[in-house]
């Protein structure tokens, strides 16, 4: 299943929606490898680089992230159903 169909089933939303604005940027340099909106981007091209960002992985980000997106995504909640993913994908693998 794509990265973009888990997401809908997880939240609801269609990271399809995503603008690639990039207006989400916050700015926490050190904990970030890439921006929000391309975390996104990746999901959207079903890439699993996104499960094993950085970005993906901070708690600063995750936290950061509820309302940075200004076309109504909640990044939250894409956040957590992407780490939900990773974790179940390593615990199939093992
Ligand atoms: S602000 Fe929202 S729509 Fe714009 S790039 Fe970020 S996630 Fe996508």
């Amino acid at each position: 299943m794509s990265l973009r169909r888990i997401i809908k089933l997880a939240t609801g939303q269609d990271i399809n929606t995503c603008h690639t604005c990039y207006d989400c940027d916050i700015s926490l340099t050190g904990e970030m490898d890439i921006p929000l909106g391309s975390l996104v981007q990746l999901a959207l091209l079903n890439d699993e680089e996104a499960l094993h960002s950085r970005t993906l992985w901070s708690d600063s980000v995750l936290e950061a992230s509820c309302g940075a997106c200004k076309r109504g995504l909640d990044l939250h909640a894409v956040m957590i159903a992407l780490r939900e993913e990773s974790l179940r994908r390593t615990n199939t693998e093992t």
